[in-house]
């Protein structure tokens, strides 16, 4: 079984402000890991890390077995950034344009072949937005910008898709349609690391949970979490704990 990234004893912080703490976990080749815990806790640091976008202070972080600092095959992975923190892009481009740069790592000089444009068709109609192909990046709603990166990720045949709160401002039904993609990825073999606020879209998807404040505090299968005191930690901190009056 491939170890798609595994992290020893991880820890970062920003100048003074430790944010990562001596992480040591690993995500499988078809895991489906679900990373929570409450604002600020370091969730999207530790995506981060683990993607190559910081370097740790202390500890070390492979990406399918290779050391992060050699790391160059960045086309297996797929990235959805936290929508608070991506504007898009100004530039003039559209979902096509943008998907089909999922290509260039497997294409010449970028020459795009007809069997390149076949695939980014099929990763638009995959995540549902072939309609709006010629649409400029900057005019979709974030739900659907969520879907032209994912689209992107499927045309460069990633293997990893690391979503940060890929949801966040997208209406309930719209949102369960989107998991619901993410587990028809999952079941086809893609291993998918999600960051997400609502615990009950977590456990209903993901088959490993890890949660963190600063320190990684639990991490295990779903079932196991359920069944710990990492739940009620993670509904208190989060304040999301569901009141009974009888
Ligand atoms: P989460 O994604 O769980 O909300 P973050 O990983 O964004 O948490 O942040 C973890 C900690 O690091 C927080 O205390 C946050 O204020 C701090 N932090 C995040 N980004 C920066 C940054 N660019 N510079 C300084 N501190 C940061
Ligand atoms: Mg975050």
């Amino acid at each position: 079984m491939t170890i798609v990234a595994q992290l020893e004893n991880v820890t970062f912080a920003y100048r003074d402000q430790l944010a990562v703490e001596d992480v040591t976990l690993s995500v499988k080749e078809g895991d489906f890991l679900g990373l929570i815990g409450p604002n600020g806790s370091g969730k999207t640091t530790l995506l981060h890390l683990m993607l190559g976008l910081l370097t740790p202070n202390r500890g070390s972080i492979k990406l399918f077995g290779q050391s992060i600092a050699s790391f160059d095959e960045g086309e297996r992975i797929g990235y959805v950034p936290q929508q608070a923190t991506d504007k898009g892009t100004t530039m003039p481009v559209t979902v096509r344009e943008v998907v089909t740069m999922g290509r260039f790592a497997h294409t010449e000089h970028a020459r795009v072949t007809s069997e390149d444009r076949g695939i980014v068709n099929d990763a638009l109609e995959t995540v549902g937005i072939r309609a709006l192909a010629g649409r400029q990046l900057s005019q979709l709603s974030g739900g659907q910008r969520q879907r032209a990166y994912i689209a992107r990720a499927l045309a460069s045949d990633a293997e990893l898709l690391a979503l940060d709160e890929p949801t966040v401002g997208v209406d309930a039904e719209s949102r369960d349609m989107f998991y619901d993609l993410l587990d028809n990825l999952n079941a086809d073999g893609m291993t998918i690391i999600l960051i997400e606020h609502d615990i009950g879209v977590v456990t209903d998807r993901a088959n490993r949970i890890a949660c963190i404040n600063t320190n990684l505090y639990h991490h295990s299968d779903t079932e196991s979490f359920v069944e710990s005191d990492a739940l009620a930690e993670a509904y208190g901190s989060t304040g999301r704990i569901v009141h009974h009056d009888h």
